[in-house]
C-alpha cells in the first residue's frame, strides 16, 4: 500500500473540491490547510442565493465570468462564515491564483500557495513575492515527502 504524501493528499482533495464548480468556464478548487489539518475549502461558483452559471448562464466581461466567485476567494469566505482563522495556512490550489485571489490570500494570512496549473499573472506573482508568500508549483513537490 502506498500512502500519499501530505502535498499529494491535499492537492487530491483540491481536485475533488474542484469537481463541485458551477461555472462551466473553469473547474477550480482550493483547500486551506494548517498543521496538516483542512481549515476550509472552496470551488468557483455563484455567490450564495444567486443562480449558478449552469442555470442562468455565465455573465461575461472582458472574457471573464463575473457571476462566479473564485475558488480561493470562496475558501477565504468559508473561514469568515464559520469563524475559522486562516493565519499561517497553506493554500492548495488546482490553479495559480489570479491577482484578486492573491490579494485575499495575502490579507487572510496565507503563507504558502501550492498550485498545479500555471496561470500567467505577473502582477499577482509580484504581490505574493512582496508579501513574502511562497508560490510553489506542485510539480516540484510531488513525491518529495511521500513517507513523511
Ligand atoms: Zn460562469
Ligand atoms: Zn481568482
Amino acid at each position: 500500500m502506498t500512502r500519499p504524501g501530505w502535498d499529494e493528499y491535499f492537492m487530491e482533495v483540491a481536485r475533488t473540491v474542484a469537481t463541485r464548480a458551477t461555472c462551466p468556464r473553469a473547474s477550480v478548487g482550493a483547500v486551506l490547510v494548517r498543521e496538516h489539518r483542512i481549515l476550509t475549502t472552496g470551488y468557483n461558483g455563484a455567490p450564495r442565493n444567486v443562480a449558478h452559471c449552469t442555470e442562468a448562464g455565465c455573465e461575461l466581461v472582458n472574457g471573464h465570468c463575473v457571476r462566479s466567485t473564485h475558488a480561493e476567494a470562496n475558501a477565504v469566505v468559508q473561514g469568515a462564515l464559520h469563524g475559522v482563522g486562516l493565519d499561517g495556512a497553506t493554500a492548495y490550489c488546482t490553479h495559480q491564483p489570479c491577482v484578486n485571489c492573491a490579494k485575499l490570500l495575502i490579507s487572510a494570512g496565507i503563507v504558502k500557495i501550492v498550485y498545479v496549473e500555471a496561470y500567467a499573472d505577473p502582477f499577482s506573482q509580484r504581490l505574493l513575492a512582496e508579501a513574502g508568500v511562497a508560490l510553489v508549483p506542485f510539480a516540484t513537490l510531488a513525491h518529495a515527502n511521500a513517507n513523511a
